[in-house]
Formats: structure tokens, sequence, C-alpha cells
């Protein structure tokens, strides 16, 4: 039987600036097994980004139900979804999201420090995970003294590090050039698949989908449809 990581039902998210309603997902279904790839495509403005911080537990849907691991997530309370992100998510955003103020190691630390992981354990962690994104050379760089390609390695490590289930990667790779986005995204999937950690990572061009084990295709906040690249056994 497989095991779901995530299991949402009907999900529906209505956001109200002033007096307009924007509907951004409406009547999503979907399960994902344990160690699948999965990727998200979908055109600007399809709901791809409100479906990951939904899956993330950042938001709250309208309607419908979101399944962690076996655990509902859309009743639980701030402190609860802290803890639950903690111990299950790490996330990979556009714009790398790294604290200016700290270097590379200290950023990859973080993740650990909320955990509560004593010092000395966390750096040879952190730094541990530097090394298997390429950034050995770079661990005392703040991330100004360093290329976008470089920022996005430190931000892969940070979500890394603390080896969640589920790998949430929003467009990780938009505001890069080609090459350096084939080589963000070749990280990305080989880390996951070495750990057979679960990845959702959202796109808005196909190249991801080849190498993804399904593609949910969004149009509009809906599924529009799903493709399959399962091998099937037997
Ligand atoms: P995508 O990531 O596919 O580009 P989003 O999930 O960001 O799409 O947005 C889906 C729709 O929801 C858009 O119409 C967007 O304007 C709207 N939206 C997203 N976030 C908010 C928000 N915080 N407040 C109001 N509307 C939002
Ligand atoms: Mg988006």
């Amino acid at each position: 039987m497989d095991k779901y990581v995530v299991e949402i039902e009907n999900l529906r998210k209505v956001y109200r600036v002033g007096d307009e309603k924007v509907v951004a997902l409406d009547n999503v279904s979907l399960k994902i097994r344990s160690g699948e790839i999965c990727c998200i495509l979908g055109t600007s403005g399809s709901g791809k980004s409100t479906l990951l911080h939904l899956i993330a537990g950042l938001e709250k849907p309208t309607r419908g139900s979101i399944k962690i691991n076996g655990n509902r997530i859309d009743t639980m309370n701030e402190r609860q979804l802290a803890l639950f992100r903690q111990r299950f998510i790490g996330f990979v955003f556009q714009s790398y999201n790294l604290l200016p103020t700290l270097t590379a190691l200290e950023n990859v630390c973080l993740p650990l420090t909320f955990r509560g992981v004593k010092k000395s354990i966390r750096e040879r962690e952190a730094a541990r995970m530097l090394e298997a994104v390429g950034l050995k050379t770079h661990m005392k760089h703040l991330p100004t003294q360093m290329s976008g390609g470089q920022q996005q390695r430190v931000g892969i490590a940070r979500a890394f590090v603390c080896k969640p289930a589920l790998l949430l990667a929003d467009e990780p790779t938009g505001n890069l050039d080609s090459k350096t986005t084939r080589e963000i995204k070749e990280l990305i999937l080989k880390l996951a698949r070495a750990n057979r950690q679960t990845l959702i990572i959202v796109s808005h061009d196909s190249d991801v989908a080849g190498i993804a084990d399904r593609v949910v295709h969004i149009l509009d906040g809906s599924i529009e449809k799903i493709e399959d690249n399962f091998v099937s056994e037997g």
C-alpha cells in the first residue's frame, strides 16, 4: 500500500483585498507519495505559490483539509504549526530569503538552532551540508558576497540540513541564468533522491517536468491534469 506524505481534499483558498475577492485555489484534491518528486506547473497567477504555502502551513485554507504525514495541519494553531514546520518541512524560495547579516554557515545553522541542536553539532552539520552543495570555500561569505546561484545553494543547504520529510521549492531558479538553473535543479533533485525525500517543486516552465515522477498542471486555481511518469513495475 502506498504511504502518502501529502493528502489534500477539496482545497479552496479565497483572498479578500478590500471589496475584491480572489479565488486563488478551488476544488484541489491531491495525494503525494512518500519519496515522490512532484512538479507543479502553471502560468503566473495560477495559484502555485498559494498551494505550496498551504502545504507548508504558512497559510490557512478557506475550505478543505490538508494532511501531512497523516496529521491534519489545517486545524492546528500557530504554535503547533511552527513545530510542524520545524519537524517536517524544508522550503527553498525563489529569492533565497537568506538573512543578510549572517554568513553562509550561520544561515544554514539556523534551522538546527530552532531545533535546539547544540552549537558544535550544528556547525558540523551545516558545514557538511554546505560542502554537499559545493560551497566548502564560501562558509564565511555573507549573502552579498555571493552570486545568485551560490546564494541559492545556501538556501538549499538550509532547507535540507534538518533532513525534512517534505521539501517544497517555489520556482527556485526563477532568478537565475539558464546554466545555473540547470545546475541548481539537478542539485535539488539529486539531494532529494539520495535521501528518498518527498519533493514538490514549482515551475512555470516545463523543463523540470521531464524528470519529475508526476506533473500537476494548475490552471486558474484548479488542477487541469496530472501526468504520471512513474514507471509501472511488472
Ligand atoms: P502563482 O504562484 O501561480 O503565480 P499565486 O498563488 O501567487 O500564483 O497567486 C494566485 C492568485 O492569488 C493571484 O491572483 C494572486 O494575485 C492572488 N494572491 C496571492 N497571494 C495573495 C495575497 N496574499 N493577497 C491577495 N491575493 C493574493
Ligand atoms: Mg508563485
